[in-house]
């Protein structure tokens, strides 16, 4: 369904060529935001600006690498040179690399801390000084259950989703009284490429934990976004929306 809650909003997401962040891009056009959508590649760039092309959308797609602050500064200066001050930031790119403590790499721990936790560090730094200005923001840092109840093989990637609950809950009060807020959205299990990867014995026993019995939909995730950028959720900072078909209830 197509509105303009977002109208005149330049919307940032990362990760945005496939799953939850495509998902989330693709809804925030909808709400008639302008929606700069990240990829790794040129490839990935220009089919984020196919997409919101084919939906009459306004923005596109650029390539950026949130492990690497140049790459950071680079599309910043584009935005605002092109479009203006980015007000609605989607912090979602992210990977697992599931293995054991004992297994994991030094290398690898990097990785997962880096694209998980540093990136939204960096991104959050880079955009919050132009939504001070313009006393406006909202900022969403896309989470995991993971990061409040753990999981086998994920103690990197636990520890960097557990670590944005901290820096949304500090950076949402260092921000309030300018009218931005920052929210954590933490998706139980979602159908995409990340799960897809996941061994089936592993899967099963997910969907055992699941009260609703089946895996979310990235569109459920991307209308938790929606809620808290509307004008609805402005009440709203510092909080995690869980939406995990019940699995964690507190
Ligand atoms: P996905 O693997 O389908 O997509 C991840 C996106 O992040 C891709 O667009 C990829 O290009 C991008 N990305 C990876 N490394 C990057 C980098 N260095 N720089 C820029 N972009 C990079 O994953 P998804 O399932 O859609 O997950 C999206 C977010 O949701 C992640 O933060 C993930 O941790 C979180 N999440 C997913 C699930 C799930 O079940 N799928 C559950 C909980 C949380």
């Amino acid at each position: 369904m197509h509105s303009n809650i977002l109208e005149n909003k330049i919307c940032l997401v990362t990760g945005a060529t496939r799953g939850i962040g495509r998902t989330v891009a693709q809804k925030l056009s909808q709400m008639g935001g302008t929606v700069i959508g990240t990829g790794t590649t040129d490839r990935g760039a220009d089919s984020i600006s196919e997409y919101l092309r084919e939906a009459n959308g306004t923005g596109e797609g650029v390539k950026l690498d949130v492990t690497n602050a140049e790459s950071v500064n680079a599309i910043a200066q584009f935005i605002e040179g092109k479009y203006g001050t980015v007000t609605i930031l989607i912090n979602n790119a992210g990977i697992s690399r599931n293995n054991l403590l004992m297994r994991i790499k030094d290398e690898e721990w990097d990785e997962v801390i880096n694209t998980n936790l540093n990136s939204v560090y960096r991104l959050c730094k880079t955009f919050i000084r132009g939504m001070i200005k313009k006393r406006e923001g909202r900022i969403i840092n896309i989470s995991s259950v993971v990061g409040l109840i753990g999981n086998i093989g994920q103690v990197h990637y636990s520890a960097a989703k557990a670590g944005l609950s901290g820096f949304s809950k500090s950076l949402a009060m260092e921000t309030a009284s300018r009218n931005i807020t920052v929210n954590i959205v933490a998706p139980g299990f979602i159908e995409t490429d990340m799960t897809t990867e996941l061994d089936q014995k592993v899967k099963d026993q997910l969907l055992s934990q699941i009260p609703a019995g089946r895996m979310g939909t990235t569109q459920e995730i991307a209308d938790a976004v929606a809620f808290l950028v509307s004008p609805a959720s402005s009440y709203i900072t510092g909080t995690t929306l869980c939406v995990d078909g019940g699995m964690i209830r507190r």
